[in-house]
């Protein structure tokens, strides 16, 4: 303990552990945690309990603790014997892997596996509560034309310029991921067709007005919207993301840099 706390024992021997230890905003659960298991009110034995801890320098640890109650000869809790590892690093690790598991590499937009996950959930809550929920689909316009002029370095320019604009535009309880290479889908919780509509002609026209730097001068880019309301007839993610796809489909046979709803044309 001395070794990863960088103290020496004359500093901690004697001293209560929360006080000197426990980070001030922990303290109090920690001492709630450990009150119980000391009073004997959590069995003998508290397994991988992590405490946030700071060092003599005032650097975060997470400790990983496991701790038996000791007992005197008449059976009475005489005190507790712990032994742990500074988990920290581990910990850390585990934070960076989440976020690389859940996130689109280029865009930081969430992967379409995260997505697919949110969605289902989005979905399952729609059916309970009958709250409003659309769904857009955005495909940017000849993006093939786009890498083939300017290259592909300035091509993932613009995906990230569109991540960018929809991070800019939409809230914070929207849901946006990266559906495919140049397909994104943003599910909008709270939203019917007509809001959702203004939503994304908002997306449309703030991505047509975005101008990205490039060797020769500037780009612009525009892409099509296809939007679909969740119904009671949607009975998963798929139907719903279907619809949205035809709907999508449909806004580019139209002439591109537009949106359709599946529920009709515009
Ligand atoms: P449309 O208007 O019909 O959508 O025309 P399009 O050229 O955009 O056609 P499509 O959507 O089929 O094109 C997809 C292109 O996107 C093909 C591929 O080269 C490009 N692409 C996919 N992923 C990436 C990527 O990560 N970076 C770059 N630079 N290009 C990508
Ligand atoms: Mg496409
Ligand atoms: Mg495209």
């Amino acid at each position: 303990g001395c070794e990863i706390l960088d103290y020496p024992e004359s500093e901690l021997i004697g001293q209560n552990w929360l006080e000197v230890l426990a980070l001030p905003e922990h303290r109090e659960k920690a001492a709630e945690v450990f009150g119980r298991f000391v009073a004997g009110k959590s069995g003998p034995l508290m397994k991988n309990a992590n405490f946030r801890v700071r060092d003599r320098q005032g650097n975060v640890h997470v400790l990983d603790l496991s701790s038996r109650l000791m007992y005197d000869e008449q059976g009475v809790i005489s005190g507790t014997l712990s032994s742990g590892a500074d988990v920290t690093q581990r910990r850390q690790l585990e934070e960076e892997l989440k976020i690389l598991a859940t996130t689109d590499f280029l865009t930081g937009l969430s992967n379409r596996r995260h997505f697919l996950g949110a969605a289902v959930l989005a979905m399952e809550s729609f059916r309970r509560y009958h709250r409003p929920l659309a769904l857009l689909m955005l495909d940017i316009d000849r993006f093939k034309r786009i890498n083939d002029s300017y290259g592909h370095v300035t091509g993932d320019q613009v995906l990230v310029a569109l991540a960018d604009t929809l991070r800019e535009t939409l809230r914070s309880a929207d849901l946006c991921g990266r559906y495919g290479g140049e397909e994104f889908v943003c599910l909008l919780p709270e939203t019917t067709e007509i809001e959702a509509r203004l939503v994304a002609e908002r997306l449309r026209r703030a991505m047509a007005d975005r101008r990205i730097a490039a060797a020769d001068g500037e780009l612009r880019f525009t892409v099509s919207i296809g939007l679909a309301e969740a119904t009671p007839g949607d009975s998963t993610i798929e139907t719903l993301l279907q619809r949205a796809d035809v709907a999508m489909y449909e806004a580019k046979a139209a002439g591109r840099n537009r949106i359709v709803s599946c529920g009709g044309a515009g």
